[in-house]
């Protein structure tokens, strides 16, 4: 079938936008750091697939290769003290600085004492970006023997932090914000400014899972994908804007409270707390039972930013029936001005490039990813996992949901998503692939979210919808505030259906 010409733009579009497929930056020259404490040596490391485990401050960077899944650590329990973030920021929105004062409350919910705490700095991967002016504990005593690795702070602990024993921590920094767009190091990211718009995401250090008898659940930045781990951890965070007689509007994770200068946010039990401020965003909303669903578009994509608002409150309904009930007071879409879209808690980003080739009809790719987005905040947020070594566990359910949501809203483009959305890929590739794809994006996404649709489409086939619909609620009633494995994936699967799924795991799986 010869494509129409609105595929093919898409298709170019594809091959440089991504449903969540997140570009990582490496840095490539070494990143100032203002402290008189030890630093490692700022070496680079091309994005090696390694996976930091160990508890020691040494890194191995190897050559990027397929993780099998066994490494993936077995997953902590629910937490019983979530790490707790207050962080107060100050945006200069046209000099592009933010400075920051952050605490960190941090209790050891894991069985065996901690000989060291590790703090993970996104921003550190960016060259001249993050300044740490003054790290201290909770009394303020400076820490001054800490170690730093590009995006890896560890700070030794004596004596050892004892399971259910607390300890709390003191940041100030400032961002230099980079300006990513149209990319950076090649590929297009989130986190910087354009001259529309500011994203921060995965702004502040923030401590990763800590697995007993394994060490802090760290994987190094891929080539594309995601590598974070995140632990479910409460947020309350306080925003000042330098430029107050502007029109900048702030879209962000959950609702403000606007006290004066200062905007107050409170997010419990999330994965993350992003925020993206811009002067020409067009806000429009509408609600959902109580959850109030906050659209931003950029004016000249009016009709696209309305259509974005509509499917992620239809998903959003859909969601909250099939999966169980979104928890948080708001849903936001913000257009974003990178050729990436992307998940966090609250509030996803979608591409510009996805507005602007907007058809006006659901048969369309910016329906399609404004479903997936919406279904990340189940498969990612609620439910989370290792995005580096299992990324099937959250983007093909999320791939899958987006069928669910035509099956359901707009039966008529059913028919378009399974031919222009997974099979005109001829998608192949095992579904428990990692991020680590030696064989590029394109296999990557292929064998995670398009292959790994038409196995949920198979299993589903195969045990029946009732068994099929009952497990998906029950796997997220089950795993909420948690992080799950293929292994809790199939385990509680085995509860509701006594087919044999042993071909169906042949057929799509490696290591199963
Ligand atoms: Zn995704």
């Amino acid at each position: 079938m010869r494509p129409p010409t609105r595929l093919l733009c898409y298709v170019l579009l594809l091959l440089l936008l991504n449903a969540c497929a997140a570009q990582n930056p490496v840095p490539t020259t070494p990143i100032p750091i203002k402290s008189s404490a030890t630093s490692l040596p700022l070496t680079p490391s091309l994005a090696a697939a390694t996976v930091q485990l160990d508890a020691t401050p040494t890194k191995s960077p190897v050559s990027p290769t397929v993780q099998p899944p066994s490494l993936t650590p077995t997953p902590t329990n629910p937490i019983n003290q979530p790490t707790q973030y207050e962080i107060s920021a100050e945006l200069d929105y046209y000099q592009h600085r933010l400075s920051v004062e952050e605490q960190i409350a941090y209790t050891n919910n894991t069985s065996e004492p901690l000989p060291n705490l590790m703090l993970i700095i996104e921003p550190a991967r960016y060259p001249n970006v993050f300044i740490l002016n003054r790290i201290a504990w909770g009394d303020g005593e400076p820490i001054l023997d800490y170690t730093r690795d590009i995006a890896y702070l560890r700070i030794p602990l004596e004596p050892d932090l004892q399971p259910n024993d607390s300890v709390e921590l003191q940041l100030s920094y400032d961002l230099l914000l980079p300006s990513p767009s149209p990319s950076y190091y090649g590929r297009p990211v989130p986190f910087g400014y354009s001259s529309r718009q500011t994203n921060l995401v995965d702004w502040y250090p923030f401590i990763p899972p800590y697995v007993p008898g394994q060490g802090w659940w760290v994987n190094e930045a891929g080539y594309f994908g995601e590598h974070l781990v995140y632990e479910s951890a409460d947020f309350e965070v306080h925003i000042r804007l330098s430029d107050t007689g502007s029109e900048l509007v702030i879209a962000a994770s959950s609702p403000a409270e606007i006290e004066g200068d200062w905007h107050h946010y409170q997010l419990k039990a999330a994965r993350n707390f992003v925020w993206s401020v811009s002067d020409q965003y067009v806000l429009t909303t509408t609600t959902v039972d109580s959850v109030a669903v906050l659209g931003y578009y950029f004016a000249a994509n009016a009709r696209a930013g309305e259509a974005a608002l509509q499917t992620t409150a239809e998903a959003l309904d859909l969601y909250n029936d099939l999966f169980g009930p979104y928890p948080r007071r708001s849903l936001s879409v913000v257009e974003a001005d990178f050729l990436d879209g992307m998940e966090y808690d609250g509030l996803f980003f979608l591409s510009k490039g996805f507005y602007n080739l907007y058809s006006g009809g659901p048969a369309d790719y910016l329906t399609a990813i404004a479903a997936h987005e919406t279904a990340h905040q189940w498969w990612y947020s609620a439910v989370a996992n290792d995005q580096a070594l299992e990324p099937w566990l959250d983007e093909a359910l999320s791939t899958y949901s987006e069928r669910l949501y035509y099956e359901n809203i707009h039966p008529q483009g059913l028919d378009w998503w399974w031919t222009y959305r997974v099979h005109y890929y001829q998608p192949g590739g095992w579904v428990d692939g990692s991020i680590y794809n030696p064989e590029g994006f394109r296999a990557y996404r292929d064998a995670i979210y398009l292959n790994g649709a038409l196995f949920l489409e198979d299993l589903r086939d195969l045990v029946g919808d009732d068994p099929f619909f009952h497990f998906l609620s029950a796997y997220t009633t089950k795993y909420t505030h948690q992080i799950v494995t293929a292994d809790r994936f199939f385990d509680l699967l085995d509860d509701f259906t006594e087919q044999d799924i042993t071909p169906l795991l042949e057929r799509y799986f490696q290591h199963r």
